[in-house]
């Protein structure tokens, strides 16, 4: 099996773009039930929340771990809503399996890892499940493309990649310059494969998430990765790019509603 011959089934079944929305971190079974049940499952159909998370430095908060899995199956039943959460090695990908997790994506520091995405890849053999590959830290296409290629190689027919920004060192409006030709280039290449956009990630502020989720849209990206929170300026990670899922909604009614207007 190659990269032209995927099953695509998985994102035609939403009517809408696809938008995965949830907290940067897990922090509480508490916590995450909230967002979700103040997620408009007409606007946001899939719930997202970290539980490992790949910190630039030690000491901060490092995810709650395997106990994390609990709460978001617990989304799952009482909200029948799938559920996302990031593997960034073997382990992670096989607990995530045995706990249903229903989209696993790999984070932007693990797809620079050959070695890393090829034991995710081994674990995750023949799964059925959706996995969504972001984009390296650094502006390289073909790493980005040789990830999804291990994992196709290991029978995985559900894939879609996440466009979060390359970092750079220079200071820029962006926390990730978005250089969208590179994820244009790759969806040109590959247009089996659906694109998500995360403007969380790409701005690191919250007053950009607009504008850039806009662009995503202008470009027939396939949805929206957003990160919500239910207290935005208190979260335990990436506070400053986190909105309510109230605030989430109304910038997807805005642009849907533009779409219709034009
Ligand atoms: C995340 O989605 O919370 C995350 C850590 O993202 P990235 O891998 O894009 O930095
Ligand atoms: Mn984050």
């Amino acid at each position: 099996m190659n990269l032209q011959d995927l099953d695509q089934n998985w994102i035609e079944q939403f009517e809408k773009p696809l938008v995965i929305a949830g907290p940067c971190s897990a922090e509480s079974e508490k916590q995450v039930m909230e967002i979700a049940e103040r997620m408009d499952r007409n606007y946001m159909q899939v719930f997202r929340a970290g539980i490992w998370k790949p910190r630039t430095k030690p000491g901060s908060f490092e995810g709650v771990g395997a106990i994390g899995l609990n709460w978001l199956k617990k989304v799952k039943d009482e909200f029948n809503m799938p559920i996302a959460t990031e593997v960034a090695n073997a382990s992670h990908a096989k607990l995530a399996l045995e706990f249903d997790v229903d989209y696993l994506w790999i984070g932007a520091r693990s797809t620079v890892n050959p070695f890393t995405i090829q034991e995710i890849a081994e674990s995750l053999r023949d799964t059925d499940k959706v996995i969504l590959v972001k984009n390296p830290v650094n502006p390289d296409l073909d790493l980005w493309i040789g990830a999804l290629e291990r994992l196709v190689a290991q029978g995985i027919k559900k894939l879609g990649v996440i466009h979060r920004g390359f970092s750079s060192y220079n200071q820029s409006k962006y926390r990730n310059n978005p250089q969208w030709q590179i994820a244009l280039e790759l969806k040109d290449r590959f247009p089996n494969i659906p694109i998500l956009g995360d403007p969380s990630h790409i701005t690191g502020r919250r007053d950009l998430i607009a504008e850039v989720a806009q662009q995503a849209f202008n470009l027939e990206y396939n949805g929206l990765m957003v990160e919500v929170h239910n207290n935005p300026d208190g979260a335990w990670s990436d506070s400053k790019q986190q909105i309510t899922p109230e605030a989430l909604k109304d910038i997807l009614v805005d642009i849907i509603l533009r779409k219709k207007n034009d």
